[in-house]
């Protein structure tokens, strides 16, 4: 008996945190320049978030949707206020996957039809309808092929209008900078393009910013650098906590029972929401993301190493694209440097993806020890 497998997990049993720093159980420190896989946000253990946890949970912990709870009502306003949608209405669950199925339903209930959009590159979670949507077979069961998804080229305008003028479209669901696809960014003409054929059709745009939400990338959804309007926003993982969400165009009715869930939207993950956002809000990171960010692309690509391809992203979402396979570079970083980097579907990127409250000295230390390594 144990645990179920799935993970390629490193040796190392990490005892405590703080900021962007770790500690295993041996007292060896560490550089964290994953965010624990984009989801911390305001730093490791970070004094304001420890705190509003301790003090909710000392008042309650868990009680369920059918009472009113005043933590939704407030992360409903200072959301939609953080990220400039204040006329979307919000709905809160307990992941990624979770979220992007809810999108999904929406957009059919709202107009009736089934076939999905998504594109090549694209992750959007393992469940049923999230996974038939990403471009990965090899973790696509049987049971979740979807004859009603296309997977179309990133980027490719005229596949979509294509695919469109053929009928049924229900939704578009997009990463306007995808995570796992490594590091890919959206044009904007091609997102431009996906509005329009959007109202054009009647079909649901929605932004998985699951990733490359919450501030990340110096926006609060990285889609809003286009300067284009999804109909539903989806987000998890800079929320920094176990929970998902999705900013709902008013366009899209409410009726009772639609969706539901019995964790999502708890006092425990609301007051963590809401902690992140003051925190965000207080310190600026959503400004330090975008240029910490800028400035620790520029030192990656001064190195001028033949072995870096191409560095890109926008903010704190960082992709460094090497000539050969990437994986030595990132055990490396971890067995000399004490590193944690993450890697990308291509095994030949890295993906950076610190805590929002990264310093320029940090920065420097990264680079530092990357040219060290290569
Ligand atoms: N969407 C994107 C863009 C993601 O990167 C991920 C996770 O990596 C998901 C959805 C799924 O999120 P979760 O693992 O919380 O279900």
């Amino acid at each position: 008996m144990g645990i179920f497998d799935v993970y390629p997990c490193y040796n190392i049993t990490i005892e405590k945190a703080k900021d962007m720093l770790l500690w295993d159980s041996e007292g060896n420190e560490y550089l964290d320049m994953y965010g624990g896989h984009a989801v911390i946000s305001v730093g490791h253990s970070n004094y304001h978030f420890v705190n509003m946890l301790k003090k909710q949970i000392d008042k309650i912990a868990f009680y369920s949707n059918s009472i009113v709870i005043q933590q939704q009502q407030e992360l409903a306003h200072r959301l939609t206020a953080i990220s400039g949608k204040e006329w979307y209405n919000m709905f809160l669950c307990n992941s990624g996957a979770e979220a992007n199925e809810n999108a999904f339903k929406l957009a059919s209930f709202h107009n009736g039809k089934k076939k999905i959009i998504s594109f090549s590159g694209s992750f959007h979670g393992r469940t049923s309808l999230a996974v038939a949507a990403t471009d990965d077979n090899k973790i696509t069961a049987p049971v979740n092929e979807n004859s009603d998804v296309v997977i179309l080229p990133y980027n490719d305008i005229e596949a979509l209008e294509e695919e469109f003028m053929k009928g049924g479209v229900t939704a578009v669901i997009v990463e306007a900078i995808q995570g796992v696809g490594g590091v890919q960014v959206a044009t904007q003409r091609f997102l431009e393009k996906m509005r329009m054929l959007c109202y054009t059709y009647d079909a649901v745009m929605i932004a998985d910013c699951v990733q490359c939400g919450c501030g990340r990338t110096g926006r609060y959804f990285a889609l809003d650098e286009s300067g284009v309007e999804a109909d539903i926003y989806t987000m998890a993982k800079g929320i920094g906590f176990p929970m998902g969400g999705l900013l709902i165009s008013p366009k899209i009715r409410a009726e009772y029972g639609m969706l539901g869930t019995t964790f999502g939207g708890s006092y425990l993950a609301c007051t963590a929401a809401l902690a992140v956002i003051d925190e965000i809000e207080d310190r600026e990171l959503m400004k330090n993301a975008g240029e910490m960010g800028h400035y620790l692309v520029e030192e990656i690509k001064a190195l001028k190493s033949d072995k870096i391809l191409e560095v890109r992203g926008r903010g704190l979402m960082i992709g460094v694209e090497f000539n050969c396979d990437a994986t030595p570079i990132r055990s490396r970083l971890l067995s000399m440097e004490n590193i944690f980097v993450g890697n990308a579907k291509n095994k030949r990127i890295i993906r950076l993806l610190p805590s929002m409250t990264i310093s320029k000295e940090t920065c420097d230390k990264f680079v530092k020890s990357l040219k060290k390594v290569l």
